[in-house]
């Protein structure tokens, strides 16, 4: 490898995700390189409103020279990790290139965990990130046309039949919102009116929600079944093929679209460069948030399994609220003397489609219109930049008084080529 940077300020960040674009920013003037293959950081408490058309996608991500203004960013993926020279190995567009760092914070999150169930990678999709949801906002508006243009009732049905396997934040979140998004589109195709839908959530868990108070899920799960959602706990897809889905205990389902978000992984790279790891694949750090056993190293986020002095029984959830505190330690910790990590989490929220939300505010059990006004007054506060707060005021104003956008825009995963006429 030929050509050698310096990071800036000599910390460098791999992952410019919550916990990465967060260290970035409480750094400040003190300054950092960043290496992320997006030049932005994704809010995701608020992607399903991306994917039903609620906000603006642009407006559900922060681009992180703004967010980071003293950082240095290269748009790429981290490769290697030479520890003896204190260097990553980095690819971006322009080439390879070795980032000689003092400091190295490693967040480069999870990704999505697929299990070998046939057809889940060909016929499912996914919903990690903005394009998942944009991709499954046009999938679902084309389900509609399909319908549409459909003769046959049963078919109709079919593509009617909306499946979602995972019922975590992501699942429920989305769910409700993509069920809030046809109920509204329906109104312009009169032909439809009538025809039934179907909205599934499966889960190999007990209850839906396992990260919200016990109380608070029944709340979501009675709210989403009164809505017609069937909810099947303790349930598991078997396999998936272009016309339906079948659940264990033999079930089939006609439908078009499966959507899954049952959990994520620790990221790959992270057993390649020989990092230590638990069980579950995520970095091992010290309740520093160091890495065990390395100098220079620190790791945090979804990629790390972070102690808690604050809950010792159990290392961190994957969430942005434990994110964003991590990120504040690891940095106090890089600029002076490194103190153990605590946090006590004050609540959490979450929305379940327009109007009605669930949130625990320091034990305190909000719902239905109250909740889903907390939640998205937490989300506005914890949202960075004066400019994306605004605009995603803005279009949660203009939704208010104008009805929902149902363009579909799939031609943007495939632009026409010059030729193609
Ligand atoms: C759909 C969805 C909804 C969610 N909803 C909620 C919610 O409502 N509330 C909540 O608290 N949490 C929610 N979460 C969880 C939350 O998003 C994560 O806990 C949080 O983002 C963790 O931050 P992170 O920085 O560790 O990981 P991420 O935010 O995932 O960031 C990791 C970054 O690393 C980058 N990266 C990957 N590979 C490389 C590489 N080789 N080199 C360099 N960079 C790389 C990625 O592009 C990404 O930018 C949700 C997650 C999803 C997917």
């Amino acid at each position: 490898m030929e050509v050698r940077w310096q990071a800036r300020g000599g910390t460098l960040i791999l992952g410019g995700g919550f916990a990465g674009a967060y260290v970035a920013r409480l750094l400040g003037k003190r300054g950092a390189t960043i290496v992320s293959p997006e030049n932005f950081m994704l809010y995701t408490p608020i992607l399903p409103e991306a994917a039903s058309g609620s906000l603006e996608p642009r407006h559900v991500v922060v681009p992180l020279r703004m967010m980071c203004p003293h950082a240095g960013l290269l748009l790429g993926r981290a490769l290697a990790l030479r520890t003896d020279e204190h260097a990553v190995e980095v690819e971006t567009g322009a080439g390879r290139f070795e980032i000689l760092y003092e400091q190295l914070v490693i967040a480069l999150g999870a990704v999505a965990r697929t299990l070998p169930i046939p057809g889940l990678a060909e016929h499912a999709l996914g919903f990690k990130n903005l394009a998942d949801a944009i991709a499954l906002r046009n999938h679902v508006l084309r389900q509609l046309e399909a319908a549409d243009a459909e003769v046959d009732p049963e078919r109709v049905h079919t593509h009617l039949t909306f499946v979602f396997v995972g019922a975590g934040y992501a699942g429920v979140e989305a769910l409700a919102e993509l069920a809030d998004l046809v109920r509204d589109a329906l109104r312009y195709y009169p032909r439809l009116r009538a025809a039934p839908q179907r909205w599934v959530l499966v889960d190999a868990a007990p209850k839906i929600l396992p990260e919200i108070p016990t109380r608070l899920g029944e709340y979501a799960a009675r709210q989403l079944a009164r809505r017609g959602v069937e909810l099947r706990v303790e349930t598991t897809l078997d396999s998936v093929d272009a016309g339906g889905a079948v659940l264990s205990g033999g079930e089939r389902i006609e439908t078009a679209t499966v959507v899954w978000t049952a959990g994520v992984k620790a990221h790959p790279l992270l057993g390649e460069i020989g990092l230590p790891l638990d069980e579950r694949g995520r970095v091992r750090v010290t309740s520093t948030l160091r890495v065990e056993g390395r100098e220079r190293m620190w790791a945090l986020g979804d990629c790390a399994r972070v102690p808690n002095e604050a809950t010792p029984d159990h290392p961190d959830p994957p969430t942005c609220q434990h994110a964003l505190r991590q990120a504040r330690c690891l940095t106090r910790n890089l600029t002076g003397r490194p103190k153990p990590y605590r946090y006590r989490m004050l609540g959490q929220v979450a929305t379940l489609g327009r109007y009605r939300g669930i949130a625990d505010v320091l034990g305190v059990p909000i719902r239905g219109f109250p909740g889903w006004f907390v939640t998205r007054t937490y989300h506005l506060y914890q949202l960075p930049l004066l400019t994306r707060k605004l605009r995603v005021v803005a279009d949660w104003t203009t939704a208010l008084f104008f009805r929902r956008d149902i363009a579909e825009l799939g031609l943007l995963e495939r632009p026409h080529r010059l030729g193609d006429g």
